[in-house]
């Protein structure tokens, strides 16, 4: 009797661990899981305490402002800092395509076109000796030779 009454308790925290576990695997598929997320607003630079300044100032981080005044605080690289520096982009309204690996405290940038006139356009650079395209600018990562800006209304 006694050895019975010993035996449940143990079998339900055994039964809890894994439930624990199957909650924990879930959450963490969830993050992973992510869709894209699609947002169009306006480039906005951040100081280190991440509140907007001025784009002249070397800002610490970049985001994308959404229309509808939320931050979306993009992953330092190239893909993000071509956003400021490129002039040819003539424009500081994006439409990325963003994925968040940290449940949305930054994003990394999928896919980058620009708006510009109330226009979306597709922009990236192309090397034709190699037929490769990157969405930033230098030279080919393949043969070093110098890439070519193109850009063209999105389609969609
Ligand atoms: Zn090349």
């Amino acid at each position: 009797m006694s050895g019975a009454a010993n035996k449940r308790p143990g079998t339900a925290a055994r039964r809890a661990a894994v439930v624990a576990l199957a909650l924990l695997a879930h959450s963490w598929a969830a993050t992973s899981g992510d869709k894209n997320l699609v947002v169009s607003g306006r480039l906005a630079c951040l100081g280190t305490n991440l509140k907007e300044t001025s784009c002249r100032d070397a800002p610490a981080r970049l985001a994308l402002k959404a229309d509808t005044g939320q931050l979306h605080i993009l992953a330092a690289g190239d893909a993000a800092s071509t956003l400021l520096q490129e002039k040819r982009l003539q424009t500081r309204q994006f439409r990325l395509t963003l994925r968040s690996l940290d449940s949305g405290k930054t994003f990394q940038i999928v896919k980058t076109q620009l708006i510009r006139g109330g226009k979306v356009y597709d922009f990236h650079y192309f090397c034709e000796i190699c037929n490769i395209t990157t969405y930033t600018p230098g030279p080919c990562m393949c043969c070093r030779a110098p890439t070519e800006y193109r850009e063209a209304p999105a389609e969609t």
